[in-house]
């Protein structure tokens, strides 16, 4: 097999296209690509064992180190199924580590496991969950959204593990209903609150210090701040908002809300309801998974929700791990994560001479490296693909 036939197809796929988007580019190019059917040939019989095998190395690794550590473990935790809306066929469950915020554990569920593809996110958590016990770790904190299945497998199965709830999540959830009663016909000033109210609530769960009678009552003081009210008192105890003297024209320029106006009834009515109250007591530790979001992110380029992909695909999509620990630990890029792979021992066993395959890879590196634009132009051309 041609050495550039084989990057060729990892660079398509690394690259997070699909042959379909790179056969039109060169179609448009008038120039030839390798034919379809070679390009899931060598997929399926060098890439994705490839992937596979370093993937599980790689996590091999990550439990090893793990496991060398005396402290306690935070986890965050999130599913992401492969199509939008409820049809997902299938769901994966990521663990990341929140320290050094490495991907420590990948499940993945298909619906067929599942009573609904609702159900998927609870089962691949579970599966992670229990792998990761089973291995002896000290798993101390869980952080998660606020999905009921979750939370209720989470305080019935692991009493022991303190489940946080994402503080980002509870935002993002909060900036929704927020701007949705703003649309409302007379509440439009409480889209002039809305990131001020997001930003108070990331405020009082990073300064609690872990209390949440401090951080409840921080949180309900916003309805006092938000009617221009500095200082008030509650059973005796006078209490004030803690961003200092404003001045007269902060005080004129901001739209204040009216006391018993429509906008500041469906806001009391947020602020005060009563699963978001009890809910706070779970956001003392202020854990967010920003970070897990960035993940997911580096996910969809390879595996795009609107797009179908076979198991063996979405199992390769796994390689986000890697893709995700080579630019956070070791700044490489992904074509330095396509050398390691092409250059990888697992694809020369395959082809049962790595030597050969280093050297025409190393070749081809200098030819496209000296080359001008026309002498690229033989990319996939015939010669390239001689062998097909
Ligand atoms: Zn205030």
């Amino acid at each position: 097999m041609s050495a550039m036939n084989l990057a060729t197809v990892v660079a398509t796929i690394y690259s997070g296209a699909t042959y379909t988007d790179i056969a039109d580019f060169f179609k448009i190019m008038d120039t030839n690509y390798i034919s379809e059917r070679r390009f899931y040939d060598i997929q399926s019989q060098y890439i994705l064992p490839t992937i596979a095998t370093y993937y599980e190395e790689h996590m091999e690794d990550v439990l090893r180190e793990m496991k060398g550590q005396c402290k306690p473990i935070t986890l965050m935790g999130d599913g992401r199924s492969d199509s939008p809306g409820f049809s997902a066929k299938y769901m994966v469950y990521s663990f990341m580590k929140e320290k050094t915020e490495k991907i420590v554990h990948v499940q993945l569920v298909q619906n067929t496991e599942c009573s609904s593809s609702v159900a998927m996110e609870k089962v691949g958590m579970e599966r992670a969950l229990d792998a990761l016990l089973a291995q002896g770790l000290s798993i101390e904190t869980v952080v998660t959204d606020r999905a009921p299945s979750i939370r209720k497998l989470l305080k019935d199965k692991y009493p022991s593990i303190n489940h946080q709830f994402d503080v980002w999540h509870v935002c993002k959830g909060l900036k929704k209903k927020l701007v949705s009663l703003g649309k409302k016909k007379g509440m439009e000033d409480l889209l002039l609150w809305t990131r001020s109210i997001t930003n108070h609530l990331w405020w009082c769960c990073q300064y609690c210090g872990q209390d949440s009678s401090v951080l409840k009552r921080r949180w309900l003081s916003l309805l006092h701040h938000i009617t221009g009210e500095h200082e008030w008192t509650v059973d005796g105890e006078t209490y004030s908002c803690s961003h200092g003297t404003l001045t007269g024209d902060q005080c004129l320029r901001t739209i204040w809300l009216q006391c018993g106006s429509p906008s500041f009834k469906a806001l009391k009515s947020l602020i005060e309801n009563k699963s978001l109250i009890r809910d706070l007591e779970q956001m003392t530790l202020f854990k967010h998974t920003g970070s897990l979001e960035v993940y997911h992110n580096v996910i969809l380029k390879f595996a795009p929700k609107r797009l179908h992909f076979t198991y063996d695909t979405i199992v390769a999509a796994q390689t986000g791990p890697l893709q995700w620990r080579a630019r956070q630990d070791l700044g490489w890029n992904a074509a330095d994560v396509m050398e390691l792979q092409l250059i990888g021992r697992e694809i020369g066993d395959r082809l049962k001479n790595t030597g050969s395959v280093r050297r025409q890879v190393s070749n081809v590196r200098d030819e496209v490296g000296d080359a001008d634009a026309d002498e690229m132009g033989y990319v996939g051309g015939r010669d390239a693909c001689s062998d097909q």
